[in-house]
């Protein structure tokens, strides 16, 4: 049962399209996933359907598939994502080689979707600010191979102090109401209530201000909610223009989505595959680099030397960051991380214990290959037991990738009979 007072409102604010809009709520939703260009060309998988229109590595899927427990969604091969959800990522438009934040970006799925789109060149900052779910966020930017990502758990405050005009866009997906999600999830229409949009409207309203610091004169700036309250889209819109007269409309093309007031779009459920979503693009006025000192790299250690040499592994351009005794590879541009919290600088390489390397899990899946695999179907006996954490045997010796068909899974290391498990224990089945 929806809120009353969310329909009454519903029934003014959208007038003779309604109707349309109730009888949406009631069919079931599309379900869509996005592929991860890291990993290569597309797999041919039987539950994919039709392509999102807004996304080039956006499909619906078959509702009943289940592809969340594949091999591949571990591989990061794929990520779940609502196909409305994918529409700011579109409009933000990140390109190869800029300085992009994500200042509310857990679980990850828009993150993930920008990183698609940089293809590992320029600097990713994933930001979130409530520590458990900045952890989940950190894991996905793992598991999706990311190479040029700071992931950070930080107020947009503590990051506007430190990194003022450093970002060529910035996207604020502000938490919300939620009302566009009243289809996927019960818990979206339990926790509503119009003190609820009062509220989120007042958080959206000081998110912003924090967010107009970190763009870059002439940066992009999209905010986006899952929500339909005018308080919380047009409306905290409007106000963040009133206060802000250096940020301008953008005009941008999306021909998908309803154009609105201010550079704003509207997703409608009855006007498209998708859920509810709202988003507004801005332009900050100037064209100046704002910079901030990049801090500075460390030699890399003589003990990842070896090990990338004996697996013939290559990094592309970045610089050596050490966290205690983790080693990470990170983007030139990383800026110096003193005061923040940060959980992922960069790829995670390995961990440096007394004499020997061990390679990170992230260092696995984001190799497609190296000078040692061994290879599983992804539906073999073998498969199945190394990712329930058992030895398998193979003539591998060493460190070894080993993939599920032609992705990479984790790691293992072999005596040339049996290959010891290095799948995280986390992760196994
Ligand atoms: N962008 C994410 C994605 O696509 O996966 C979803 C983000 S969700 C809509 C909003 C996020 O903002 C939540 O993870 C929430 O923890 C975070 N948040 C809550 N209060 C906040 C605040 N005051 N400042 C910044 N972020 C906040």
């Amino acid at each position: 049962m929806l809120p009353e007072d969310f329909l009454t409102r519903m029934k003014l604010q959208l007038g003779e399209e309604y109707g349309a809009f109730l009888k949406s709520l009631e069919r079931p939703r599309a379900v869509a996933l996005r592929f991860n260009p890291r990993k290569g060309p597309r797999p041919e998988l039987p539950f994919v359907l039709g392509p999102v229109p807004w996304e080039p590595e956006g499909f619906y899927y078959a509702p009943d598939s289940r592809p969340g427990l594949h091999v591949y969604h571990e591989c990061g091969v794929y990520y779940l994502q609502e196909a409305s959800a994918m529409g700011p990522v579109a409009l933000l438009s990140p390109q190869p080689g800029e300085r992009v934040l994500d200042l509310c970006a857990a679980p990850g799925g828009k993150s993930t979707q920008i990183a698609g789109r940089m293809g590992g060149q320029g600097l990713l900052v994933c930001n979130e600010v409530n520590p458990k779910r900045a952890k989940i966020l950190s894991r996905n930017i793992e598991r999706m191979a990311v190479s040029n990502a700071l992931v950070t758990n930080e107020t947009p405050g503590n990051l506007a102090a430190r990194l003022p005009g450093f970002f060529h866009r910035v996207l604020v997906d502000a938490p919300c109401s939620g009302e566009g999600m009243f289809r996927k999830e019960e818990a979206a229409v339990t926790d509503w209530s119009p003190e609820t949009v009062t509220m989120c409207a007042r958080r959206q309203g000081e998110i912003l201000e924090e967010a107009a610091k970190l763009v870059r004169p002439g940066g992009r700036l999209v905010y986006s909610t899952c929500t339909f309250a005018p308080e919380e889209d047009e409306g905290a819109v409007e106000a963040f223009l009133k206060g802000h007269p250096e940020f301008k409309p953008e005009i941008v093309e999306a021909p998908w989505f309803q154009p609105g007031p201010n550079g704003s779009f509207r997703m409608w459920p009855h006007a498209l595959l998708g859920e509810g979503h709202f988003a507004a693009v801005l332009r900050k006025d100037g064209g100046e680099t704002g910079t901030a000192a990049p801090g500075r790299g460390e030699p890399l250690p003589k003990l990842w030397q070896e090990f990338s040499k004996a697996l013939d592994i290559r990094l592309p351009e970045g610089k050596a960051v050490c966290f205690g005794q983790s080693l990470f590879w990170a983007p030139e541009e990383l800026p110096e991380l003193a005061g923040l919290r940060v959980l992922r600088p960069g790829l995670e390489l390995g961990e440096l214990k007394k004499g020997r390397f061990e390679p990170a899990h992230a260092l696995a899946l984001w190799l497609d290959g190296c000078a040692v695999t061994q290879s599983w179907d992804p539906e073999s006996r073998e498969m199945g037991a190394y990712l329930h954490g058992e030895a398998v045997p193979s003539q591998q010796r060493g460190w070894c990738l080993v993939k599920a068909g032609p992705y990479s899974a984790g790691w293992g290391k072999g005596d040339g009979n049996l290959l010891k498990n290095h799948y995280p224990k986390g992760l196994r089945r």
